[in-house]
This record gives C-alpha cells, structure tokens and sequence, in this order.
C-alpha cells in the first residue's frame, strides 16, 4: 500500500521537474534565442517585434 504511494510521489516529482526544467530552458534557450528582437530584446515569439516595427515604419 505505501509502495505505489512512493511510485507515485516518485512519478509526480519527476513529472514537475521534466515541467520545470522544460519551461525554464523552454523560455530562455529553445524560443529565447529566435523569438526575441534583435534590438530591444522584446520576446516575440517568433513574429516580428511589435514595437520596433511600430516604431520604424521603413524597417523591411
Ligand atoms: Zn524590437
């Protein structure tokens, strides 16, 4: 009876860290290094940077 509760802490420990890691390397490796603007740093998640392209109107 206490096994499969340990299994399962097991499980949802592992589980928070695969989220944990997965979203902080997500957010700072995986999309950071295409999805934020080359000038201001803004993420833009891969679309071009609302504010640059807002602000320079020339920028092609
Ligand atoms: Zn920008």
């Amino acid at each position: 009876m206490l096994l499969w509760v340990v299994g399962a802490a097991i499980g949802i420990l592992t589980a928070f860290v695969l989220i944990f890691k997965y979203t902080k390397t997500g957010k700072n490796d995986m999309i950071g290094y295409s999805a934020k603007c080359n000038k201001c740093g803004t993420v833009t998640n891969g679309v071009k940077c609302p504010k640059c392209t807002t602000n320079t109107k020339d920028w092609r």
